[in-house]
């Protein structure tokens, strides 16, 4: 057994983020299902909104609620765009770089429904440069531990109030991780999906153990259908995403006809809808993305990622459009927080991605996720500093640790299966309570 002050589950940006704002005094133990870069964090591709001035705040606040169908907390999205600077200051300060003018001044691109440019990207792995850096902080960092391959299969809790996790270590052995404060930061639930951007281990497990020990949940079948992902007959790999900045510089989307059919900077959902509709129509497995009308040079510096992938696959989209369609993406829903990241358990918080403060509300406007990601992790690692965890005495907490039944959870593979399902079952359950029929046949589960 091991005893640290906070448990973080997960290396992606969230947890790592969380992990260097708490006290150099704290023992922080960071463990992750998998290797420590193998996240969603690493994947994205087209960047990071930041609040470029006062006179742009109306116009980002209005667009993020607009793409959420103003279902947002607008509290949630006032506290993110207001926090932006603050976080890219702390990026930059960590050895971030963000594409810059000949000048030295950000460059900012845009991506769909966004009114202006406002996100800071680098090349088109702007997910890669910060999580890259923000682990490397972390590494250097004396207080902070991490263990790969270790999966979190349940938490320690006892009327309401958490003390920690049952793992299941690199070595397959079952183990627990006594802590104060457990902070969840398991990422996305693309894993669950037969066609998903995200990597194939997320699959939501914290929020069947949620489920399990009747955390609130909030939004769960509120699920982003990225529009323009490379078609690859082959489903059983992750979907490679075509950044919607390519769109955002001018690529266009066209059916079979090779006439465009849709305005491409649309709102993802709506986007996306109009391409099922296309391919209803066209009888066909994708459509065609043109980014021929993207001038080479800027092809080239931007999105060099994108072209190598299209290129492996025998595309050469500076000569011909590549096959296009839409796959799952992101999931706004999630464990219910509020503004400090606080479950409603005790001692438990939620940050990143598996994490609902209402910020997206119903869809996510491009590139508010990794800023959301980073913003409310860092306003939990200030809430766990300022408040601290509700504690037992020692012979209580020893009595209660002694007394979790590891024998429980010797069949990792079946824990595992039942709670994909559980996640599933009750996703389809509040899709069913709200009467949702505009769901796709390919925003289907996967049948593992
Ligand atoms: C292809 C792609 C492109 C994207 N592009 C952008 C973009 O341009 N801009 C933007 O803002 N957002 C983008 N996003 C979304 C953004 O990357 C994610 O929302 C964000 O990185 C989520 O960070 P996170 O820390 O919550 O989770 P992740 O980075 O996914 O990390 C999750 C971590 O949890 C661990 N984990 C999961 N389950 C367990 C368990 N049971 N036990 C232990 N560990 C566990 C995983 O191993 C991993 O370390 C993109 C996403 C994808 C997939």
């Amino acid at each position: 057994m091991k005893k640290t002050d906070i448990l973080i589950v997960g290396s992606g940006c969230s947890g790592l983020y969380a992990a260097l704002n708490l006290p150099d005094d704290q023992q922080i133990t960071v463990i992750s299902k998998s290797d420590l870069e193998s996240n969603d964090s690493f994947l994205a591709q087209g960047g990071i909104c930041m609040l470029r001035d006062d006179d742009d705040y109306d116009s980002y606040f209005e667009d993020t609620l607009k793409a959420g169908h103003y279902e947002n907390d607008k509290k949630s999205v006032e506290i993110m765009i207001r926090s932006s600077q603050d976080v890219i200051r702390d990026l930059i300060d960590i050895g971030v770089d963000f594409a810059r003018d000949e000048n030295g001044q950000f460059l900012f691109t845009r991506e769909g429904a966004h009114s202006h440019h406002r996100i800071l990207f680098h090349e088109d792995i702007t997910g890669k440069e910060i999580t890259r850096h923000l682990l490397a902080a972390a590494k250097a960092k004396p207080n902070i531990t991490f263990h790969e391959y270790t999966t979190l299969i349940d938490i320690i809790e006892t009327n309401n109030i958490c003390y920690g996790g049952v793992v299941q270590k690199a070595d397959g052995h079952i183990d627990i991780i006594q802590a104060k404060t457990t902070i969840l930061a398991t990422g996305g639930v693309g894993g669950l999906f037969q066609h998903s951007t995200n990597y194939r281990h997320l699959t939501g497990d914290s929020l069947a153990i949620a489920l399990r020990h009747h955390i609130n949940l909030k939004n769960i079948d509120y699920i982003q259908i990225h529009p323009t992902t490379f078609y690859d007959p082959d489903t059983t790999k992750r979907s490679f995403l075509i950044s919607e900045s390519v769109r955002g510089e001018g690529a266009k989307l066209y059916g079979k006809d090779m006439q465009r059919f849709v305005y491409e900077l649309l709102p993802r959902d709506v986007l996306s809808k109009a391409i099922y509709k296309k391919m209803e129509e066209d009888h066909t497995q994708h459509i065609w993305e043109d980014l021929q009308t993207i001038p080479k040079k800027e092809l080239e510096s931007h999105f060099p990622n994108i072209l190598k992938h299209c290129e492996e696959k025998g595309y050469n989209p500076e000569t011909e459009c590549i096959p296009i369609v839409p796959a799952q993406h992101y999931f706004m829903g999630g464990i219910a927080v509020n503004y400090e990241s606080k479950t409603s358990m005790a001692n438990l918080y939620a940050v990143g991605e598996t994490a609902c403060n209402g910020v997206h509300g119903k869809n996510r406007l491009a590139s508010n996720s990794l800023l959301e990601s980073l913003v409310f992790a860092k306003r939990a690692a200030r809430d766990i500093e300022r408040n601290g965890p509700v504690l037992p005495d020692d012979e209580t907490l020893d009595a209660l640790i002694q007394a979790v039944p590891l024998d429980r959870y010797t069949n990792v593979k079946q824990i595992e299966k039942n709670y994909h399902q559980l996640v599933k079952n009750a996703i389809q359950a509040q899709r069913d309570e709200r009467g949702d029929r505009d769901a796709h046949e390919t925003f289907a589960f996967n049948h593992q």
